[in-house]
């Protein structure tokens, strides 16, 4: 099942009244919400690597619509678990010496109810820049429910997109 994700990603220029920027700035963050399938960007900038990841909740947990018994509260209570910890389910290659920091983790649900995404965004801090070479999405071993992971990636050596899967889980920025 595939929907459009509304447009609802919180922008302050379009609070107050500034047009353009923010325009630009959702739609590249307009991914199709399907089912199965997570987005991931990642921004490499010198010592830090920014890495966002959006997924339907229903790739995470098998189910989108607000926890109905006690097995689907304990499968939520125990993703958020997992999510405190993120260097279980993303990983930057040991030499680069990366540490993640956790700068969003929401769940965000349509008006119906039907559909909820994660948002889940990283930024790590490398002590060893020069050694920044691949991220591994160790994610992939937490959840049988996510089948793939389209990756963008940026930084001064260029810019690539793939395709993640269980079977082939890092991302090489060359
Ligand atoms: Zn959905």
């Amino acid at each position: 099942m595939i929907v459009r994700k509304q447009l609802y990603f919180s922008c302050l220029a379009a609070l107050v009244g500034l047009a353009s920027p923010c325009a630009l700035a959702q739609q590249k963050h307009s991914h199709a919400h399907e089912h199965g399938k997570g987005n991931l960007e990642i921004t490499l900038d010198k010592n830090r690597v920014i890495s966002r990841f959006t997924s339907p909740l229903e790739a995470l947990v098998g189910f989108e619509r607000p926890p109905k018994n006690q097995a689907e509260s304990d499968a939520i209570a125990a993703l958020n678990q997992r999510l405190l910890n993120p260097a279980t389910l993303f990983s930057m290659n040991a030499e680069a010496e990366c540490k993640p920091t956790i700068l969003e983790n929401k769940i965000v649900r349509d008006a119906a109810n039907k559909h909820a995404d994660l948002h889940y965004q990283l930024e790590f801090t490398c002590t060893k820049p020069a050694a920044i070479k691949q991220m591994t999405i160790l994610l992939f071993k937490e959840t049988k429910h996510l089948k793939e992971v389209r990756v963008e990636w940026v930084g001064s050596k260029g810019q690539k997109s793939s395709t993640a899967t269980a079977k082939s889980n890092t991302v090489t920025f060359n």
